[in-house]
């Protein structure tokens, strides 16, 4: 069996010195010397001023719009994890969906102007497969209308362009260290902010809003992230580059070998980070378009062929989550609203992708998609 991907996972060894060490200081949580030290070190790796660690990536969405006292209407993108969309409906807002870039598959900044109602408080864009958003574009608009912008940036990790992180981008970017991400705490996440003080607050929130010891400053939540997890994120860190560069050794063999078959396309963007020098990329997902006339078999005919080798594609991301019934009915979700989106998420299939995916596997996986 192929997975389409497979979490990157610590040195047992290594691991066990921390547990011990964890074990003899019996702190398990509540911003331990791990917790501390791995909040340094991602913030230096990332480069970004300041980090808050969380127990996964769907909390510190919750927590920033929370933060943030984001109200009424937000902007966001149907191409997604539901979970982007589940963080307004958690905050009693309401998701505008805005069609979606065919270059990239990002919020399309041409779009985004005529959905912005009296209403509109915020824009929540998502990095989608790692590639950074038009930011500048995204920054202007939410300036212009004086709007509040919150990426959900879980496929982003270690993205940057021109040296600069796009996690600094907006007010408030999140992250997903989830098992399946390109970097992973077995479930974590983090929030990541422009200063101090925001920081401060959001250390606050994510323990139930406590500041000091018996005053709680705001209804608060629960997510924090525990010692063990700290520490196994502290040695998956030492890996992530050479993770990333298995990655797109891997993504450049897709490339090269499938480039040329009739009906299967990518981003064009791909090409492009195999050689640029501006453009840092996470090769976090391998999305390939199948154009079925072309192509001979549907997007789903292909899906269930490999299924049937034990070769695990993903239809990332189909439904579109304007499809699923919660989100049905919000403004924007028609059909007709998200004609790029709709045909992204019919068409796109995500090949297996991860830090080790062998030469053999990949013949495997290639020979059923060339036939
Ligand atoms: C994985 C993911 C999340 C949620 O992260 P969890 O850590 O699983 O809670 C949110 N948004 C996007 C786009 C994701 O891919």
């Amino acid at each position: 069996m192929i997975t389409v991907t497979s979490p990157l996972l610590p040195n047992l060894d290594e691991f066990y010195d921390m547990l011990k060490d964890i074990w003899e200081s019996k702190w398990i949580t509540n911003n331990g010397s791990f917790h501390k030290q791995l909040e340094q070190e991602l913030a230096s790796y990332l480069k970004v001023p300041y980090i808050s660690l969380f127990t996964n990536g769907t909390l510190p969405l919750l927590t920033a719009l929370q933060a943030m006292r984001i109200t009424g209407e937000v902007i966001t993108t149907p191409y997604s994890f539901v979970a982007t969309t589940h963080s307004l409906w958690w905050n009693g807002c309401k998701p505008v969906f805005v069609d979606v870039d065919p270059q990239t598959g990002n919020l399309d900044p041409d779009r985004i102007e005529a959905a912005i109602t009296p209403k509109t408080t915020a824009i929540m864009p998502v990095h989608v497969y790692g590639k950074p958003c038009d930011t500048k574009r995204i920054q202007e608009i939410a300036d212009r209308y004086g709007l509040k912008v919150i990426y959900d940036a879980a496929h982003a990790f270690g993205v940057e362009i021109n040296g600069t992180s796009v996690l600094n981008a907006g007010d408030m970017s999140t992250l997903s260290f989830h098992a399946t991400k390109v970097y992973n705490t077995i479930e974590g996440g983090a929030m990541i902010m422009k200063d101090e003080e925001t920081k401060r607050r959001i250390d606050d929130l994510k323990n139930f809003g406590f500041h000091g010891e018996t005053t709680v400053v705001a209804p608060g939540i629960n997510s924090k992230m525990d010692e063990v997890r700290s520490a196994y994120g502290l040695l998956n860190l030492k890996q992530v580059d050479s993770a990333i560069a298995a990655r797109k050794n891997v993504a450049k063999r897709y490339y090269d070998e499938l480039k040329n078959v009739r009906g299967i396309s990518f981003f064009p963007y791909l090409k492009d980070t195999f050689e640029s020098d501006h453009l840092r990329y996470n090769y976090a997902y391998m999305p390939m378009f199948i154009d079925a006339e072309k192509y001979g078999l549907t997007r789903d005919e292909l899906y269930l062929k490999m299924k049937e080798s034990n070769v695990l594609g993903r239809r990332y991301f189909y439904p579109l989550i304007s499809e699923f019934n919660t989100y049905k009915g919000c403004p924007g979700s028609e059909k007709s609203n998200l004609p790029v989106a709709h045909k992204m998420a019919e068409s796109v299939i995500c090949l297996p992708m991860h830090h080790a995916l062998s030469q053999e596997d990949m013949d495997r996986i290639l020979e059923l998609i060339v036939k």
